[in-house]
């Protein structure tokens, strides 16, 4: 049995798996998404922007990263991050030290990397292997959702670390809920062409007014995650919405694309 627990602390959410089995050998894995509280930027990337890809100063960014690795005392030479191009490649990583490059999922079984990606609106998806001790993170935007970066992430760890999917856990994290997030008809239509594996009409309503669609990027991973393997039990939704917690998150959508980044972190300790 596991126990799922979300922390709030003043900087970041942290994703809480705690093994009742005690199977797995004693080591643990930390999981967790950062907010906007608790750096050092100024004006619309207040307070904790960990993402280059914005305006910001590069040196307060730099400090947000160095805070927050910090608290787990890590090095910030130890975090390892890829340039997200909302595609569906994925990288392992064994060592710190090499830029992952151009990809959309980053997975290790080492103790010496911390993984990052960056979010404001996309949504997160954690994995984590308590038999095999494998963690990983993929950027799932509606891009990815589409190109089944879900499946792809189970599929690639299977191979990579011999992972058993009904052992494994995901949590999804902090995304744009199907509150805000509206699409034209070509965007609704690309997920029913292209995700024939689960019944995704169900996560596509039509918005109040007008020719838009309102789409649940969070279930449909869900249904992905399941039907790549995944047992419900063992799969955890942080049901916010990054465009809707103003005081919590930035929001591509919400900010018109002049916002900070969130940091999903996952590494063994
Ligand atoms: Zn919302």
């Amino acid at each position: 049995m596991v126990d799922f627990k979300i922390i709030e602390t003043q900087k970041y959410f942290k994703y809480n798996f705690e093994n009742k089995t005690g199977n797995n050998s004693g080591r643990k894995v930390e999981m967790l998404f950062t907010t906007k509280r608790g750096g050092v930027s100024d004006g619309i990337y207040s307070s904790l922007n960990m993402g280059y890809s914005t305006d910001d100063s590069k040196a307060s960014i730099y400090k947000n990263r160095a805070i927050v690795l910090n608290d787990f005392n890590f090095g910030i030479d130890k975090m390892t991050s890829s340039d997200q191009v909302h595609g569906t490649g994925l990288r392992a990583v064994e060592d710190a030290g090499r830029d992952a490059g151009e990809c959309d999922g980053l997975f290790t079984d080492s103790r010496e990397v911390v993984l990052a990606m960056f979010f404001a609106d996309c949504t997160p998806v954690f994995f984590y292997d308590p038999v095999k001790t494998a963690v990983g993170l993929s950027h799932a935007g509606w891009r990815g959702t589409c190109g089944d970066i879900a499946t792809k992430s189970v599929r690639f760890m299977k191979e990579r670390y011999r992972s058993e999917p009904h052992q494994l856990m995901a949590v999804i994290g902090p995304s744009i809920g199907p509150c805000c997030f509206e699409t034209g008809e070509e965007v609704a239509a690309e997920f029913k062409e292209k995700l024939k594996n689960i019944r995704v009409n169900e996560y596509i309503k039509a918005a109040p007014a007008g020719a838009k669609f309102l789409i649940d990027l969070k279930s449909i991973n869900r249904e992905l995650l399941k039907a790549a393997g995944l047992e419900d039990k063992n799969i955890f939704v942080h049901d916010v919405c990054t465009a809707c917690e103003k005081d919590l998150f930035y929001s591509y959508r919400r900010d018109r694309g002049d916002t900070g980044r969130m940091a999903a972190l996952a590494f063994i300790v």
